[in-house]
Protein backbone atom coordinates (compact mmCIF):
# COMPACT_ATOMS: atom_id res chain seq x y z
CA UNK A 1 0.00 0.00 0.00
CA UNK A 2 2.85 2.68 0.93
CA UNK A 3 4.93 1.45 -1.68
CA UNK A 4 1.34 1.84 -4.23
CA UNK A 5 1.17 5.59 -2.73
CA UNK A 6 5.01 6.49 -3.03
CA UNK A 7 4.76 5.52 -6.59
CA UNK A 8 1.65 7.41 -7.19
CA UNK A 9 3.79 10.65 -5.60
CA UNK A 10 6.59 9.95 -7.65
CA UNK A 11 5.17 10.87 -10.93
CA UNK A 12 3.55 14.69 -9.97
CA UNK A 13 6.90 15.35 -8.29
CA UNK A 14 8.97 14.66 -11.32
CA UNK A 15 6.79 16.22 -13.51
CA UNK A 16 6.95 19.23 -11.12
CA UNK A 17 10.49 19.43 -10.96
CA UNK A 18 10.64 19.34 -14.71
CA UNK A 19 8.31 22.19 -14.82
CA UNK A 20 9.73 24.03 -12.76
CA UNK A 21 13.15 23.51 -14.06
CA UNK A 22 11.86 24.19 -18.05
CA UNK A 23 10.15 27.99 -16.02
CA UNK A 24 13.57 28.47 -14.65
CA UNK A 25 15.38 28.07 -17.72
CA UNK A 26 13.14 30.34 -19.81
CA UNK A 27 13.24 32.73 -17.10
CA UNK A 28 10.10 33.14 -16.35
CA UNK A 29 11.14 32.73 -12.73
CA UNK A 30 14.20 34.57 -11.57
CA UNK A 31 16.00 33.33 -8.46
CA UNK A 32 19.32 34.97 -7.41
CA UNK A 33 22.08 34.22 -9.08
CA UNK A 34 23.57 31.75 -6.24
CA UNK A 35 20.53 29.93 -6.19
CA UNK A 36 20.60 29.81 -10.30
CA UNK A 37 22.25 26.85 -11.51
CA UNK A 38 22.23 28.65 -15.24
CA UNK A 39 23.74 32.17 -13.84
CA UNK A 40 27.32 32.20 -14.30
CA UNK A 41 29.19 31.11 -12.20
CA UNK A 42 30.30 34.77 -9.46
CA UNK A 43 33.32 33.27 -7.65
CA UNK A 44 32.00 36.74 -5.42
CA UNK A 45 29.27 34.35 -4.08
CA UNK A 46 29.35 33.43 -1.13
CA UNK A 47 29.81 29.79 -1.68
CA UNK A 48 26.39 27.41 -1.26
CA UNK A 49 25.18 24.18 -2.54
CA UNK A 50 25.12 25.23 -6.06
CA UNK A 51 28.80 26.29 -5.81
CA UNK A 52 30.74 23.21 -6.74
CA UNK A 53 28.57 22.61 -9.45
CA UNK A 54 29.06 26.03 -10.94
CA UNK A 55 32.57 25.91 -10.16
CA UNK A 56 32.98 22.53 -12.10
CA UNK A 57 31.95 23.79 -14.86
CA UNK A 58 33.42 27.08 -15.09
CA UNK A 59 36.95 25.51 -15.01
CA UNK A 60 35.83 22.57 -17.67
CA UNK A 61 35.35 25.34 -19.99
CA UNK A 62 37.55 27.89 -21.35
CA UNK A 63 35.30 30.49 -21.87
CA UNK A 64 33.57 30.57 -18.60
CA UNK A 65 36.24 30.25 -16.69
CA UNK A 66 37.59 33.40 -18.86
CA UNK A 67 34.27 35.25 -18.24
CA UNK A 68 34.41 33.81 -14.08
CA UNK A 69 37.74 35.55 -13.75
CA UNK A 70 37.04 38.67 -15.64
CA UNK A 71 33.20 39.55 -14.34
CA UNK A 72 35.64 39.73 -10.51
CA UNK A 73 38.48 42.08 -12.21
CA UNK A 74 41.19 39.72 -12.14
CA UNK A 75 43.35 40.58 -15.19
CA UNK A 76 44.09 37.14 -17.48
CA UNK A 77 45.92 37.67 -20.63
CA UNK A 78 45.38 34.79 -22.25
CA UNK A 79 48.21 32.88 -23.84
CA UNK A 80 48.55 30.93 -26.85
CA UNK A 81 47.86 27.24 -26.32
CA UNK A 82 51.64 25.38 -26.28
CA UNK A 83 52.07 21.66 -27.30
CA UNK A 84 56.02 20.26 -27.17
CA UNK A 85 55.08 16.27 -27.65
CA UNK A 86 56.79 15.69 -24.64
CA UNK A 87 54.19 15.85 -22.23
CA UNK A 88 54.69 19.38 -21.86
CA UNK A 89 52.46 22.74 -22.57
CA UNK A 90 49.13 24.12 -22.21
CA UNK A 91 45.75 24.95 -23.59
CA UNK A 92 43.43 27.98 -21.93
CA UNK A 93 46.67 29.27 -20.01
CA UNK A 94 47.30 32.98 -19.64
CA UNK A 95 48.94 35.43 -17.79
CA UNK A 96 48.13 36.96 -14.72
CA UNK A 97 49.81 38.86 -11.94
CA UNK A 98 47.36 38.08 -8.87
CA UNK A 99 46.06 35.14 -6.95
CA UNK A 100 42.77 36.50 -7.37
CA UNK A 101 42.99 39.90 -6.17
CA UNK A 102 45.91 40.02 -4.06
CA UNK A 103 49.19 40.63 -5.71
CA UNK A 104 51.77 37.66 -6.93
CA UNK A 105 55.67 38.02 -6.27
CA UNK A 106 55.81 37.95 -9.82
CA UNK A 107 53.75 37.52 -13.09
CA UNK A 108 52.48 33.96 -13.84
CA UNK A 109 51.88 31.90 -16.61
CA UNK A 110 48.73 29.58 -15.09
CA UNK A 111 45.83 27.44 -17.37
CA UNK A 112 42.54 29.31 -16.11
CA UNK A 113 41.35 26.72 -14.16
CA UNK A 114 44.07 26.88 -11.63
CA UNK A 115 44.08 30.75 -11.57
CA UNK A 116 40.42 29.96 -10.99
CA UNK A 117 41.26 27.80 -7.97
CA UNK A 118 43.82 30.12 -6.61
CA UNK A 119 40.90 33.15 -7.08
CA UNK A 120 38.49 31.19 -4.79
CA UNK A 121 41.00 30.25 -2.04
CA UNK A 122 42.23 33.87 -1.74
CA UNK A 123 38.50 35.44 -2.12
CA UNK A 124 37.01 32.55 0.29
CA UNK A 125 39.49 32.03 2.68
CA UNK A 126 43.03 34.19 2.52
CA UNK A 127 41.50 37.28 4.17
CA UNK A 128 39.65 35.65 6.61
CA UNK A 129 42.53 33.22 7.85
CA UNK A 130 45.08 36.28 7.94
CA UNK A 131 42.18 38.21 9.73
CA UNK A 132 41.58 35.58 12.44
CA UNK A 133 44.84 34.55 12.96
CA UNK A 134 47.48 37.43 11.94
CA UNK A 135 45.27 40.72 12.66
CA UNK A 136 46.46 41.89 8.98
CA UNK A 137 45.55 41.47 5.72
CA UNK A 138 47.91 39.71 2.87
CA UNK A 139 49.07 41.88 0.36
CA UNK A 140 51.53 39.65 -1.87
CA UNK A 141 51.28 35.71 -2.01
CA UNK A 142 54.92 34.81 -2.91
CA UNK A 143 55.57 31.52 -5.57
CA UNK A 144 58.11 29.43 -7.03
CA UNK A 145 56.53 29.21 -9.91
CA UNK A 146 53.95 27.57 -12.02
CA UNK A 147 54.86 26.12 -16.20
CA UNK A 148 58.18 24.28 -15.95
CA UNK A 149 58.23 21.32 -18.19
CA UNK A 150 59.33 18.64 -15.75
CA UNK A 151 58.49 15.58 -14.04
CA UNK A 152 56.97 15.15 -10.27
CA UNK A 153 59.25 15.81 -8.09
CA UNK A 154 62.40 17.15 -10.52
CA UNK A 155 62.90 12.93 -11.08
CA UNK A 156 64.85 12.37 -14.37
CA UNK A 157 62.14 9.73 -15.07
CA UNK A 158 57.87 9.07 -14.33
CA UNK A 159 55.35 11.08 -14.84
CA UNK A 160 54.54 14.48 -15.63
CA UNK A 161 54.18 16.92 -13.45
CA UNK A 162 51.21 19.05 -13.28
CA UNK A 163 53.50 21.98 -13.59
CA UNK A 164 54.02 20.48 -17.22
CA UNK A 165 50.92 21.34 -18.07
CA UNK A 166 50.82 24.76 -16.03
CA UNK A 167 47.87 22.95 -13.53
CA UNK A 168 50.15 24.15 -10.34
CA UNK A 169 51.48 26.50 -8.60
CA UNK A 170 54.18 26.69 -5.80
CA UNK A 171 53.44 28.71 -3.00
CA UNK A 172 56.14 29.62 -0.56
CA UNK A 173 55.01 32.75 1.79
CA UNK A 174 53.00 35.46 2.66
CA UNK A 175 53.40 39.42 2.89
CA UNK A 176 50.88 41.41 5.22
CA UNK A 177 50.13 44.69 5.12
CA UNK A 178 51.75 45.27 8.51
CA UNK A 179 55.26 44.75 6.94
CA UNK A 180 55.23 40.98 8.73
CA UNK A 181 56.17 38.12 6.34
CA UNK A 182 55.69 34.33 6.60
CA UNK A 183 57.50 31.94 4.74
CA UNK A 184 56.62 27.98 4.78
CA UNK A 185 60.37 27.52 5.90
CA UNK A 186 60.08 29.33 8.69
CA UNK A 187 56.34 29.86 10.33
CA UNK A 188 54.63 26.28 9.60
CA UNK A 189 55.89 24.98 12.70
CA UNK A 190 56.34 28.38 14.00
CA UNK A 191 55.72 28.80 17.47
CA UNK A 192 54.62 32.61 17.44
CA UNK A 193 51.06 32.57 17.80
CA UNK A 194 48.41 32.25 14.43
CA UNK A 195 51.56 31.94 11.99
CA UNK A 196 51.02 28.00 11.69
CA UNK A 197 47.20 28.43 12.47
CA UNK A 198 47.18 30.77 9.25
CA UNK A 199 48.89 28.88 6.88
CA UNK A 200 47.43 25.37 8.01
CA UNK A 201 43.74 27.12 7.62
CA UNK A 202 45.16 28.55 3.75
CA UNK A 203 46.47 24.72 3.07
CA UNK A 204 42.90 23.45 4.49
CA UNK A 205 40.91 26.20 2.14
CA UNK A 206 43.05 25.11 -0.67
CA UNK A 207 42.43 21.51 -0.28
CA UNK A 208 38.76 22.54 -0.97
CA UNK A 209 39.38 24.41 -4.13
CA UNK A 210 42.37 22.68 -6.01
CA UNK A 211 42.42 18.99 -6.23
CA UNK A 212 46.05 18.37 -5.33
CA UNK A 213 47.52 19.94 -2.25
CA UNK A 214 50.56 18.91 -0.60
CA UNK A 215 52.20 21.01 2.37
CA UNK A 216 55.36 20.59 4.62
CA UNK A 217 53.09 18.00 6.28
CA UNK A 218 53.50 15.61 2.80
CA UNK A 219 57.44 15.29 2.50
CA UNK A 220 60.43 17.01 3.23
CA UNK A 221 60.76 17.82 -0.65
CA UNK A 222 57.33 19.96 0.48
CA UNK A 223 59.86 22.18 3.80
CA UNK A 224 59.29 25.26 2.04
CA UNK A 225 56.06 25.38 -0.55
CA UNK A 226 52.67 24.18 -0.97
CA UNK A 227 52.05 22.65 -4.10
CA UNK A 228 48.88 23.04 -5.66
CA UNK A 229 47.10 21.78 -8.71
CA UNK A 230 44.35 20.81 -10.71
CA UNK A 231 43.02 18.00 -13.34
CA UNK A 232 45.06 15.03 -12.27
CA UNK A 233 44.54 13.03 -9.18
CA UNK A 234 43.06 14.22 -5.59
CA UNK A 235 45.16 14.81 -2.23
CA UNK A 236 45.09 17.03 0.50
CA UNK A 237 48.09 16.46 2.33
ZN1 LIG B 1 54.67 22.11 -7.32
Amino acid sequence: MAARIARLLVLPLVLGLLFAGALIASGQIVLPPRWDPFAPFDLAEEPGFLTRFKFARARGDGDLCRAALARSGIAFERVPDRATGEGCGFTDAGRTATAGATRLSSPVVLTCRAALSLAMVERHALGAAARTHLGAPVTRVEHLGTYACRNINHAASGRRSRHATADAIDISGFQLADGRRLTLTADWSSAEPGRAAFLRAVRDAACRWFDVTLSPDYNPLHYDHFHLDVGGGRACR
